[in-house]
C-alpha cells in the first residue's frame, strides 16, 4: 500500500478525474509493479534464508540499513540513467522514498526475535533500532507452513487499516487538486 501511495504521489497527474484513475494506472502497469517491488526490496534478505531452510536466518541485516538503501538506490538510478540517458529529480525522490519507507515501516513493526528492530547504521554500529511506538504486528514466518495461519490474516488486516488510508488520502489529494475544487 505504501509503495502504491508513493507511486501515486510521484506519478499521477495532479487534478486527475477520479473516473480516469483506473485507466491511468493501467496505462503504465510496470510503474506500479516497480513501486511495490522497490518498497519491498530490503526483504531480499529472505532469499538466502529460504535456501538455508530458515526464513529469518539472514533477515534484518545489512539490507535494512541506511548505507544499503543509499548504495542500492544510487546503483539503480545509475543503471536507469545508463539505459535511458536521463534521470529526473522525481525519479530520484520516488526510488529513495520507496526504499526508505521500508525501513520506517519495519521500525514501526513488532519484532518477535532479538535483536529487536533493524541495524539502521550498519556497518558503523551493530545496534538495532525501533520506534518507541509499534503500530504493525509481526508476521509469523519461521517457515513456509508458519506463514499460512489465521493469525497472519489479522496482521495483514492491521497493516491494511494503517496503510489503506494513506493510499486513499494520496488519491483524494490527486483528484481534488483542481481549480475551484479545493475551497
Ligand atoms: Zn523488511
Amino acid at each position: 500500500m505504501v509503495g502504491l501511495a508513493v507511486t501515486a504521489w510521484a506519478w499521477l497527474p495532479s487534478g486527475i478525474r477520479s473516473r480516469d484513475l483506473v485507466s491511468e494506472v493501467l496505462r503504465r502497469p510496470g510503474l506500479w509493479v516497480a513501486g511495490i517491488l522497490l518498497a519491498s526490496l530490503p526483504d531480499l534478505d529472505y532469499l538466502p534464508g529460504i535456501l538455508a531452510g530458515d526464513l529469518n536466518a539472514y533477515h534484518h541485516l545489512a539490507t535494512h540499513s541506511i548505507l544499503w538503501i543509499a548504495t542500492t538506490g544510487s546503483g539503480l538510478l545509475l543503471l536507469a540513467w545508463a539505459i535511458t540517458n536521463r534521470i529526473s529529480l522525481r525519479v530520484i525522490l520516488w526510488v529513495m522514498t520507496l526504499l526508505a519507507s521500508h525501513l520506517v515501516i519495519d521500525m514501526l513493526t513488532v519484532d518477535g526475535r532479538p535483536p529487536l528492530g533493524i541495524p539502521l547504521v550498519w556497518p558503523w554500529s551493530g545496534e538495532s533500532f525501533q520506534f518507541p511506538v509499534l503500530i504493525f504486528e509481526g508476521f509469523q514466518k519461521k517457515n513456509w507452513y508458519d506463514i499460512w495461519q489465521w493469525a497472519n490474516l489479522h496482521v495483514l488486516g492491521v497493516e491494511l487499516l494503517w496503510t489503506l488510508p494513506v493510499l486513499v488520502a494520496t488519491l483524494t489529494i490527486k483528484t481534488c487538486n483542481r481549480k475551484g475544487e479545493l475551497t
